[in-house]
């Protein structure tokens, strides 16, 4: 038997902590820094999300990029 999974496990943004915290690796742009959490989709619909244990992000205004604050930072 054939057995389709569609599914993955996907990072979004949570919460926000401070806006405009560092500037966007990929488009320079603002970002926010921001709390992320982890969601396990099933046939593109959540049913599971728990906090990610990576600490704060930062979260693109412009192109949606999330990355660590490390490579932020100037
Ligand atoms: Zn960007």
């Amino acid at each position: 038997m054939f057995f389709f999974f569609v599914g993955g496990l996907d990072q979004r943004v949570a919460r926000v902590l401070q806006t405009g915290a560092g500037r966007c690796v990929r488009c320079g742009s603002l970002s926010d820094l921001v709390e992320t959490e982890k969601v396990l989709k099933l046939f593109f619909v959540p049913v599971k999300t728990w906090p990610s244990k990576t600490g704060p992000s930062l979260s693109c205004t412009n192109c949606g990029l999330l990355f660590p604050p490390s490579l932020g930072s100037d």
